[in-house]
């Protein structure tokens, strides 16, 4: 279905991010990776599927570097037509503890990001007159949770900035789009998951049952598979006149 096609999908050495290019890989677009730690093993993994990879280190807190990102893209894949902005970080800490550097991190990586990918890869996708932008926001962009006020603040932004893109590009063939998962089983929930049990000396399952029970009706993580199949959906034919929506995969936690 996507043969042809290029993926950045920013983020995407582990998680969701690379969940989503494995998606994307499957049905024939090449991808180009981001993101840091076992950079080899996610190279390895979509190049599987048969397509073409390429890889960019750019720290998604860094326009420049962003910039940078974005030519490699253009110069070596002739532009990204599905723009996935899933890098992200978390921190929490009630407001008044909130380390200001942390705050424009999360910021800078979480929201900002997204603006100097997309601005930058618009102008080829109006050209090709067919794109797809695809921003992981989350159920924290649709709700909030105390000790989150940084990432509930980017999440919420991005789902806005998603709906003002959207409506820019509406009369063209690309669509902007935002996906809100809730609890997802990857090294970023994992990190509050042990916090969870160390404070409350309690073993590392329970924590996990505490966790989603607190937030998510189905008790269950989605997971980055779901997630990549979300984008496929996005990607398709059947979603192009689907413009601005935050569509929650989130075991019902924003239905409560
Ligand atoms: P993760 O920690 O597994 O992956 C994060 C990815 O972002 C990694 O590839 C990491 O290397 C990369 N990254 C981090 N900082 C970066 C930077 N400065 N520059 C470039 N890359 C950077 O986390 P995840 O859970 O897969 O999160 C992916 C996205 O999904 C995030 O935007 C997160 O907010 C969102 N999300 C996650 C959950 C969840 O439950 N895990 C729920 C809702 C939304």
């Amino acid at each position: 279905m996507l043969k042809g096609k290029t993926a950045l999908v920013t983020g995407s050495t582990s998680g969701i991010g690379l969940g989503v290019a494995l998606a994307l890989a499957r049905q024939g677009a090449n991808v180009v990776l981001n993101g840091f730690g076992d950079v080899e093993a996610a190279k390895t993994e979509v190049a599987k599927t048969g397509v073409r990879v390429g890889y960019h280190g750019a720290d998604m807190s860094q326009p420049a570097q962003i910039a940078d990102l974005m030519a490699y893209a253009a110069k070596d894949f002739g532009g990204a037509d599905i723009l996935v902005n899933n890098a992200g970080i978390q921190h929490v800490a009630p407001v008044e503890d909130f380390p200001p550097e942390k705050w424009d991190a999360i910021i800078a990586i979480n929201l900002s990001s997204a603006f100097h990918t997309t601005r930058l890869a618009l102008p080829g996708m109006k050209q090709r007159n067919w794109g797809r932008v695809i921003n992981v926001a989350s159920a924290h962009g649709l709700v909030a949770s105390a000790q989150k006020s940084a990432y509930v603040a980017s999440k919420h932004g991005i789902v806005g900035f998603t709906k003002s893109v959207a409506l820019e590009t509406a009369t063209t063939g690309v669509t902007v789009n935002a996906i809100c998962p809730g609890w997802v089983l990857t090294p970023l929930v994992q990190k509050q998951i042990d916090a969870r049990a160390a404070q409350g000396g309690i073993s590392v399952e329970q924590a996990q049952r505490e966790l989603l029970g607190e937030k998510q009706p189905s008790l269950q993580f989605t997971t980055p598979e779901q997630l990549g199949e979300l984008a496929v959906f996005l990607c398709s034919s059947a979603a192009d006149n689907v413009r601005g929506v935050a569509w929650n995969m989130d075991g019902g936690w924003v239905a409560q």
